[in-house]
């Protein structure tokens, strides 16, 4: 029998009214038994996220003590979501002793995670589903470093018999006995790992866009819908920007073959976006699958003749950056030359200058310059691998528009190809990128 993992994200849980929609599509469909939700998100534009509201208290707890004041509000939504809900179920115990137990563990990723927990207490209680709180089956190493393992098999047990489960997304515990979170939007990675546990046959996440689109709709009007694309196609987009689903929910499901259908909670009758494993991937007769970017890195460009024959020299160039803890994105490279492609929010200006030092020490490079403000667009597609002059439309596409290209790199895989630009070019080559494969709609 099908087996249905659902994940709900904030504009989901959002209200009461969201929150019907969520249990009248549950209801739906008898396969889908284990629900996973984030905490309520934004109701209107302008609107905060209760998440935010509780980073908000563990502020207000480090200043005053206490967090009476912020947690108010955080009070405030849930009643009114029980009101709504015309809800038989008194919510201030739980809302009380969530309070206390913030005072007492004063920890951020507590304080944080208690927007799942309380929203999947309450739509365990709208269904009538057993609710499986995340800090008993999902767990983190010593290292911080989720625990595959120990969590799958803590999952299966605790459903074993179970109908109708209800999981709070986002947080699990730690090594030692602390609840953590994984990184903001990471109820997607706990649906996965849900999914994997129980061994679904499909991870559904609900959202509130009818899935994935070609390019991001704030930079070209009414981009065209992906209907369905591999897991690797996925990974790239979703790094370099393409948000509908934390880029790291992935893996859990990949390893396996679990498909990750997007869904729309407001237009549940679309079809969606598909993530499926290779095998099951029919490409879509489309060269290009999506084109996603991100602003803000910094590249450091070094240069020495011969560097090609000199033994070790990437592997020194790297330790520098790996001394100071600075995680490489890229590195393009050519006989001569190689760049390093670094998010520049893990350096400031300080910390860059030393390293630049150490890496003038290190390898006495001929030349070296840096560029900041840096945009890289990816251009995804399996299609590409198998499409003579794909690069060449790409980069007439992109001097047609003026943009100027700062650096290349292309994938191994012939999955993707990598522009760099500056900040300001983004969306005029995203714009070009898209007009030259997908024409203008
Ligand atoms: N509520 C958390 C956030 O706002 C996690 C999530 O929604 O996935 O980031």
């Amino acid at each position: 029998m099908a087996l249905k993992v659902c994940k709900f994200g904030g504009t989901s849980m959002a209200d009461g009214h969201t929150m019907t929609k969520v249990k009248k599509i549950v209801e739906s469909d008898p396969d889908r038994r284990f629900v996973v939700v984030s905490a309520p998100g934004k109701r209107f534009s302008g609107d905060t996220k209760v998440t935010d509201l509780l980073y908000k208290c563990y502020a207000e707890l480090m200043e005053h003590g206490d967090c009476k004041r912020a947690f108010a509000d955080v009070r405030k939504r849930f009643e009114g979501i029980v009101r709504e809900l015309n809800l038989n179920y008194d919510m201030t115990p739980v809302l009380d002793q969530t309070e206390r137990r913030m005072d007492e563990e004063r920890s951020e990723d507590f304080t944080a995670s208690r927007g799942e927990y309380l929203a999947a207490v309450v739509m365990a209680q709208l269904l009538g589903a057993q609710f499986i709180d995340a800090e008993d089956v999902i767990f983190f190493d010593e290292n911080g470093v989720f625990d595959d393992k120990k969590s799958y098999s803590a999952i299966a047990s605790a459903v074993e018999g179970v109908k109708l489960a209800v999981f709070p997304g986002f947080y699990g515990r730690g090594a030692d006995g602390k609840i953590k979170t994984f990184s903001r939007g990471g109820s997607d990675i706990s649906g996965a790992i849900v999914a994997r546990a129980v061994g679904a046959s499909v991870y559904e996440n609900w959202t509130d866009v009818s899935g994935f689109l070609a390019c991001d709709p704030r930079i070209v009007d009414s981009p065209k819908r992906i209907k369905s694309l591999s897991y690797k196609e996925l990974r790239e987009l979703s790094y370099m920007g393409a948000n509908v689903l934390h880029s790291e929910s992935i893996f859990p499901v990949r390893k396996a073959n679990i498909p990750i259908v997007i869904k729309n909670t407001f237009r549940p009758e679309d079809e969606g976006t598909s993530i499926l494993p290779i095998a099951q991937y029919k490409p879509s007769g489309n060269i290009v699958t999506g084109i996603a970017g991100k602003k803000n890195f910094t590249v450091i460009f070094i240069e020495k003749s011969h560097m090609n024959s000199e033994v070790g020299f990437v592997r020194k160039v790297l330790s520098v950056l790996e001394r100071y803890g600075v995680s490489v994105e890229h590195i393009p490279s050519g006989i001569d030359t190689m760049s390093v492609v670094i998010d520049s929010a893990s350096v400031d200006n300080f910390k860059l200058e030393q390293i630049l030092e150490s890496i003038k020490a290190e390898v006495e490079p001929d030349f070296m310059r840096v560029s900041e403000n840096i945009a890289l667009i990816a251009t995804v597609g399996h299609g590409m691998s198998s499409s003579v002059g794909t690069s060449a439309r790409l980069f007439k596409a992109l001097a047609d528009a003026g943009v100027n290209v700062k650096m290349i790199d292309q994938g191994s895989s012939e999955l993707n190809i990598i522009v760099a630009v500056k900040n300001e070019d983004m969306e005029k080559c995203i714009a070009a990128i898209y007009r030259e494969f997908f024409g203008n709609n």
